[in-house]
């Protein structure tokens, strides 16, 4: 049998990575894999039991007593212990919170443990914020995403919007330099581009020019 191909895409918050990483997956026919999921879901557990995200010794402690499930299909399936929580790990108190659950190095022991048995079993595309960088180091083909602030915050507002959330652009762009500032600067893991990464801004790309780029480097490098 073949290795499994690992399509790693990196980026900002709220850049398009997902989008992309979709899209790629449904051009190639393999799955995609969002790795900020699990890192949600270990920051609604600890939510759940009422731990506040930033007593690190808590979380620490509390750890080994969540099982995270995920299902690849149609859609990304999570489940805590057994309970279905797809859609709680998107709400707004766990977008606020996630990136200080993401700087614990414990955290994303188990995180990565999971990413990597599910890697080695089959191709994905997969992203996040150090999948090329660690997770992945040897992924086959890395990309790295950004765009201009104020287009990430308008596409995230619209975005929320198109759920019946209306939320500010202020806010909006106020959780992404949030966000973006804490997984840059952590210790462990830093958000960064891959020294063999592709770099695309797409700041002025629609969603299939984005795609056609991304494939045409796939094609290239695969030539
Ligand atoms: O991708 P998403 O925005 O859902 O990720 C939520 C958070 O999870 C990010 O802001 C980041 O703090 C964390 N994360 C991470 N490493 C990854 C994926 C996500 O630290 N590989």
């Amino acid at each position: 049998m073949p290795s499994p191909i690992i399509i790693a895409i990196d980026g900002h918050s709220a850049c398009g990575k997902s989008t992309l990483a979709r899209d790629l997956a449904s051009r190639l026919g393999i799955h995609y894999l969002d790795s900020g999921a699990l890192y949600r879901a270990v920051c609604l557990y600890c939510l759940d039991l009422g731990i506040h995200p930033e007593d690190r010794h808590a979380v620490i402690h509390n750890l080994d007593g969540l099982e995270i499930q995920i299902s690849l299909g149609d859609y990304l399936k999570v489940m805590n212990n057994g309970q279905e929580v797809t859609e709680r790990i998107r709400l707004p108190e766990v977008t606020r919170w996630v990136s200080e659950i993401s700087v614990v190095p414990e955290v994303r022991r188990k995180v990565n443990e999971i990413l990597r048995r599910i890697g080695k079993q089959q191709s994905l595309v997969m992203d996040g914020r150090d999948i090329g960088t660690v997770v992945f180091p040897d992924a086959s083909v890395k990309f790295f995403l950004t765009a201009d602030k104020m287009v990430r915050a308008q596409r995230r507002q619209n975005e929320l919007q198109s759920m019946g959330r209306e939320i500010s652009l202020e806010k909006v762009l106020e959780n992404l330099e949030h966000r973006d500032t804490i997984d840059s600067t952590r210790e462990d893991s830093p958000l960064r581009c891959a020294e063999d990464a592709v770099l695309i801004d797409n700041t002025l790309l629609d969603r299939s020019e984005q795609l056609e780029l991304a494939m045409s480097y796939i094609r290239l490098i695969s030539s």
